[in-house]
């Protein structure tokens, strides 16, 4: 053989092998739907786009194999690996799947986000919370800046991603101050008696205590009668002003009731420590059927029956004291209105009437209430009368609470005192059997030698011993 056909075959066989193996080691062609690169959101699943695999006009897609190893709770960059063997030579293509984190984290503030604030104060940080759908609680990373009345909150997450939001603060004071007045906002006084400033407090929002800045504006002349106004004026430091008024009124002292009356010959027929059934009911028999009107001064003890009966048919019923007890009831300027009140809500209770006539147990007189408290009757005289009470002591004992024993004592006890020269209070108790049996006889006595019968209203003159205590 010729050496150049020896290379010739050489060169042939060697151009065969070239084509076979180029055309085995000839790579599929890989189309990815989507793209090589797909971007998933943070939370998002991935989810396959597709795609095929082709050599030379040959599908192979079904043929693929597909590697993965994404995890979607972490962001990064995965890789999907897809593979096909085609006449024992497997070929390769990489889709990159990239988990990213785009989402602004949330800032949260609690308390407005525009409010305002005194001028003189600071605004303190009510509060605020982050958070991001990846890094979860990321407050500590939060930055705060202020100008300019603003607070302004920043927070990055590990992605980068930036969430500013901003406080606006207002610095202004809109609510007016507080003026307090000690006291009452309306006073009487009587002419002549001092007037004494009772106090005030200021209070502001902003400015706490500002009695100092309060205006006070207006006097009382006390030797004047009238109505006078004091005004009361504050600023706070923002200008807003509150203006409260107090009214004195300056009023003639009240004559203390006489105990002299135009009318004379009259009789009051008073009946006190009732009401006690088995008497009282048998006086209110008989002070109907002679159609006179009389007065009670009642105390705790009795059924309240007797007490509405007493109001029904139109007698007055009075003030005792709940107790009578004198130990008790003179133990203290307290104790006394404390006893009296006790009998004053029994009395109101039954008959809807708040009385203002009283007697004192033993009279504005006695002296055993010395033995409980030293000159009590000279107070208590003088200060129910300044409290609207009018009391009523007697001119004629009948002495039934004492020497007289039987119906005839008694009866001749208030005859021989009547005196048509002035008015008659006579000192009963109906708690007594003999003054029941002597009452007839001493008001059919009174009708015929001229005396006229009333009961003791506010409007009659105050009958009053001389104080011993
Ligand atoms: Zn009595």
């Amino acid at each position: 053989m010729k050496k150049k056909y020896v290379i010739g075959i050489i060169a042939i066989v060697v151009m065969l092998i070239v084509g076979i193996l180029s055309f085995l080691f000839w790579p599929p062609e890989f189309k990815f739907s989507k793209g090589d690169t797909i971007k998933l959101k943070y939370g998002e699943k991935y989810k396959e786009p597709g795609y095929k695999i082709t050599k030379f006009g040959k599908d192979y897609t079904k043929k693929a194999k597909i590697k993965k190893n994404i995890n979607p709770k972490k962001l990064g960059t995965y890789k999907v690996t897809y593979e096909v063997k085609i006449n024992g030579i497997t070929f390769k293509k990489i889709r990159t799947v990239k988990i990213i984190d785009d989402e602004k984290p949330v800032i949260t503030l609690t308390g407005n986000k525009n409010t305002s604030i005194c001028p003189n104060g600071e605004y303190q940080e009510e509060g605020y919370k982050a958070t991001d759908n990846y890094d979860g609680d990321i407050t500590e990373k939060v930055k705060i800046t202020k100008k300019d009345g603003k607070i302004i909150y920043s927070v990055k997450d590990s992605s980068g991603n930036q969430t500013k939001i901003t406080r606006t603060i207002t610095k202004e004071d809109k609510t007016l101050p507080e003026i307090t007045l000690n006291g009452k906002k309306t006073n009487t006084i009587y002419l002549g008696n001092t007037w004494k400033e009772p106090g005030y407090k200021a209070t502001d929002n902003c400015d706490n205590d500002i009695t100092n800045n309060v205006v006070v504006e207006g006097s009382v002349n006390t030797n004047k009668i009238g109505k006078y106004k004091i005004t009361y004026t504050v600023k706070d430091s923002s200008g807003n002003q509150t203006i409260t008024e107090r009214t004195v009124n300056v009023i003639k002292k009240p004559s203390p009731p006489s105990t002299s009356n135009g009318k004379k010959g009259v009789i009051y027929l008073t009946f006190d420590d009732g009401p006690n059934e088995g008497t009282t009911n048998v006086i209110l028999d008989i002070l109907k059927e002679e159609n006179v009107k009389a007065t009670f001064f009642v105390t705790n003890k009795g059924p309240d029956n007797l007490i509405k009966r007493e109001y029904d048919e139109g007698h007055t019923v009075a003030l005792h004291t709940a107790s009578h007890d004198y130990a008790s009831v003179y133990k203290s300027v307290n104790d006394y209105y404390n006893d009296l009140f006790q009998v004053q809500n029994r009395v109101k209770r039954i008959t809807g009437v708040e009385s203002k006539i009283i007697r004192f147990p033993g009279g504005s007189s006695n002296t055993i209430s010395k033995k409980y408290s030293k000159g009590i009757m000279t107070t208590l005289t003088k200060d129910v009368v300044n409290k609207g009470y009018r009391y009523y002591d007697w001119n004629i004992d009948s002495d039934d609470a004492g020497g007289a024993r039987t119906a005839s004592k008694v009866y001749n006890n208030v005859i021989k005192g009547l005196s048509k020269n002035r008015n008659n209070v006579i000192l009963m108790h109906d708690i007594k059997t003999q003054t029941k049996d002597a009452l007839r006889n001493i008001i059919r006595y009174g009708k015929n030698n001229g005396y006229t019968f009333e009961k003791i209203t506010t409007n009659t003159p105050m009958v009053a011993h001389k104080v011993n205590n």
